[in-house]
């Protein structure tokens, strides 16, 4: 199908909107994003960005400049929690020759995509809050503001609360996992590497890895409990929680937890992937249709592939209908599997005793004998290009 004077609206200026917009302007849709916040660059903390995602930044052009942004990642590390020791050692240089992983702030790769988006001619819209969406032949966005919206295909990339999913799926309550995460950046005083080094205690594990320059570390600190938090990026909690949920924590990790002087706190849901991905003229990506917890670091990755699949499913239909269903089937089993492969990976951090002991024991054991199998497991994730 011929992209060419397609008008396309995007809800949504996060990772997938800017990057489905970018990639359908490619195809020569004239396209206009809408995002509710008046900046874009300004939030977020780290992200992860593995060979899959990796994949698509290099499909549209990008790959240069998430390299210049990002930390090229060369390990990931599991420690235990009381002095940090090590418990295994997956090496990211040997496994990704010539497919980087990537540690990024999420604020510089939505400035990547952003300001490649508007050099392509893609209208930005900011403080332009969707409140309802309907969906039809001639589909709508009605805004907050009282305005409206449409265009010949409305793509949802509004994320985790997104009402494009709800437009087309109906309201499905998300049910509390009983994990929350704090998120906080800190200075990178110890001069950690650029590995993700993860530390692992009963109930709870600390992730950190640098940012930038390796000026900053990402730190994400994730634990079992039953008090209930709110699911959202921005709420903010007291450092003194923090440290005291993960008192028993020494070595680095306990160094690291020192230092924080902000934090935010996001309850941990798990939401079922959206039925229907698309209407008529209209299709949901990323969060919206598939929120994922962080265990296998894949919220943005699947969004960047949503992304690509979504444009170059319409480029090669022959119709838009038939290219919004191309667009479903190549994406939702795989968003599916992904899923709940980070659904079933949290618990394996946070063995309590007797139980840790012999794990961390297995694990050792398989770093030395066969560390490639350690991490070719997740092959079918990390290695997935969905531009070949
Ligand atoms: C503020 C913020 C901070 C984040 N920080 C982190 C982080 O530190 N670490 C991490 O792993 N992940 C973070 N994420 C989530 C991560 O970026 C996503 O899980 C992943 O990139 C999938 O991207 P997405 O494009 O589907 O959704 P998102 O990146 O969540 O983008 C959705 C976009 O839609 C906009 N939007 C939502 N509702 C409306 C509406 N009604 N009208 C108009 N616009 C709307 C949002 O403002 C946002 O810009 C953050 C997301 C947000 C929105």
């Amino acid at each position: 199908m011929d992209l060419k004077g397609l008008k396309i609206t995007v809800i949504g200026a996060g990772i997938g909107g800017l990057a489905a917009a970018l990639a359908l302007r490619r195809f020569g849709a004239s396209v206009t994003v809408l995002e509710q916040a008046e900046a874009i660059t300004e939030v977020g903390a780290g992200l992860q960005i593995t060979p899959n995602g990796v994949h698509v930044m290099k499909a549209l052009g990008l790959a240069d400049d998430l390299a210049w942004s990002a930390q090229r990642a060369r390990a990931v590390v599991l420690r235990g929690h009381r002095r940090g020791n090590q418990v295994l050692r997956l090496d990211l240089d040997e496994y990704a020759a010539g497919l980087p992983y990537y540690f990024v702030h999420r604020s510089d790769l939505i400035g990547i995509l952003a300001g490649a988006a508007r050099r392509e001619g893609v209208q930005v819209r900011l403080l332009q809050r969707v409140d309802r969406v309907q969906p039809g032949p001639q589909p709508l966005v009605h805004l907050v503001n009282g305005a409206q919206c449409g265009g010949d295909l409305l793509v949802g990339a509004d994320g985790l609360h997104s009402k494009t999913r709800v437009a087309l799926n109906g309201e499905r309550k998300p049910f509390f996992t009983g994990q929350v995460a704090w998120r906080a950046i800190v200075p990178n005083h110890l001069k950690l590497p650029p590995e993700a080094q993860v530390f692992m205690g009963p109930g709870r594990h600390l992730v950190a890895y640098p940012l930038r320059d390796g000026s900053l570390v990402n730190l994400v600190a994730v634990q079992e409990r039953r008090a209930w938090a709110e699911e959202g990026w921005n709420f903010k909690d007291d450092p003194a929680n923090l440290r005291a949920a993960f008192a028993g924590f020494g070595g680095t990790a306990a160094a690291l937890l020192e230092t924080v002087e902000e934090v935010l706190l996001w309850g941990l849901f798990r939401h079922p992937v959206a039925d229907r991905w698309h209407g008529e003229h209209i299709a949901i990506l990323g969060d919206a249709a598939h929120p994922t917890l962080p265990f296998m670091a894949q919220g943005a990755n699947l969004a960047l592939e949503d992304a690509w699949v979504l444009a170059r499913s319409l480029q090669e239909a022959a119709g838009m209908s038939s290219g919004l269903a191309m667009y479903q089937a190549r994406r939702r089993e795989r968003a599916q599997n992904v899923v709940q492969a980070a659904s079933r990976n949290a618990w394996k951090y946070h063995l309590r005793a007797p139980l840790s002991w012999p794990a961390h024991q297995v694990l050792k054991l398989g770093g030395r004998f066969a560390p490639d199998r350690m991490v070719s497991q997740f092959d079918w994730i990390y290695r997935h290009d969905v531009t070949a």
